[in-house]
């Protein structure tokens, strides 16, 4: 099978290239750099691309995921979130290809208390949500045969992250003030890629697979639990931790203002995907954990 890849080198692009390598011939294209190139925001050239490669699988982990920019450059967003993956969805569908595509808990409002299911009225609060929403729908209006597989706080060993980013301050101050009142699952960029790679395989031999799912680790913890769980995590290695365990203080979302909203709720159930794919997710702080291993190594 030949594959392309595109967004190799964010968080997801970099597993993704592990996971998917034993699948098939695989060209991964990056933003610049080496090797081929594609640019969202270039719909021409992407399209070019496909039709040079003629891959049998399309994996797009490009997108704008900068989220409170994305309120000032809607224009951008609109073009990479939802035009670019509508071109490479017309460009599968011509070809026979399959797409896989990623997208977000952000397309739901975060209201109420329950996980949701992909059948879930959506309603997302900011232009990367809203954007994100216009993907999903571009590339289920193009007819290719796709799976859109929407996660939540994604993280990963390469490039920085909330947990590296709360390892640092607990080493720097003695007090921090970290959000708890939204909830939802840290989802490992190794987990969705090793997913991805598992669900690609079955849906070559059933078609009839193909679809939007869910997909996060188990468990559910706010802003504020990751954040103890990461410092306790490194306190316990004897990892520089300055603060102490009483000083990280949960703080409402009101009092930690973004340019965008973002949704309380970020609970998504994944029930569709295990079923159908016969898969089991680890509780989030299982990926956490090897993360935190492979970052800092297993401490004094
Ligand atoms: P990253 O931000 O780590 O990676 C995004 C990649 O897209 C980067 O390599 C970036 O390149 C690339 N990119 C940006 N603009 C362009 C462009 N114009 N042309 C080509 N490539 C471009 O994101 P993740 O790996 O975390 O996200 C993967 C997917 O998961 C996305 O669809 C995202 O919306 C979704 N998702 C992410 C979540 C998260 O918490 N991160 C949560 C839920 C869903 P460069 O580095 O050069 O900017």
């Amino acid at each position: 099978m030949k594959i392309l890849l595109i967004g190799r080198d964010g968080q997801l692009g970099w597993e993704l290239q592990r996971a998917l390598a034993p699948l098939g011939e695989l060209v991964a294209a990056g933003r610049r750099g080496d090797g081929p190139v594609a640019d969202l925001a270039r719909p021409d050239s992407l399209a070019a691309l496909v039709r040079q490669v003629q891959p049998e699988l399309i994996v797009n982990a490009a997108a704008h995921t900068a989220v409170d920019r994305a309120e000032t450059e809607p224009a951008v967003a609109q073009a990479l979130n939802a035009d670019a993956p509508g071109v490479l969805a017309r460009e599968a569908a011509a070809l026979g290809a399959t797409l896989v595509h990623y997208s977000t808990d952000y397309v739901f409002d975060g209201s109420g208390q329950e996980a949701r299911d992909e059948d879930a009225p959506t309603g997302p609060l900011s232009v990367y949500g809203r954007t994100k929403l216009a993907g999903e729908q571009q590339v289920q209006a193009s007819g290719c045969r796709h799976l859109i597989l929407r996660t939540s706080w994604v993280y990963a060993a390469r490039g920085g992250n909330f947990a590296r980013t709360m390892l640092r301050l607990a080493a720097e101050r003695d007090g921090l003030r970290v959000i708890d009142d939204q909830v939802g699952a840290p989802t490992g960029a190794e987990l969705i890629a090793d997913v991805t790679a598992h669900a690609v395989r079955r849906l070559q031999r059933e078609p009839a697979l193909a679809g939007l799912y869910h997909l996060a680790a188990a468990g559910q913890t706010s802003w504020h639990g990751y954040a103890c769980h990461v410092i306790e995590w490194a306190r316990a290695r004897g990892h520089p931790v300055r603060v102490a365990a009483d000083a990280v203080r949960p703080i409402p979302t009101r009092d930690y203002p973004t340019p965008a909203a973002r949704p309380l709720n970020s609970r998504l159930d994944t029930r569709r995907l295990r079923d159908a794919f016969g898969l089991h997710l680890p509780p989030w702080q299982q990926g956490v954990d090897r993360m935190l291993d492979e970052v800092l190594g297993p401490g004094a």
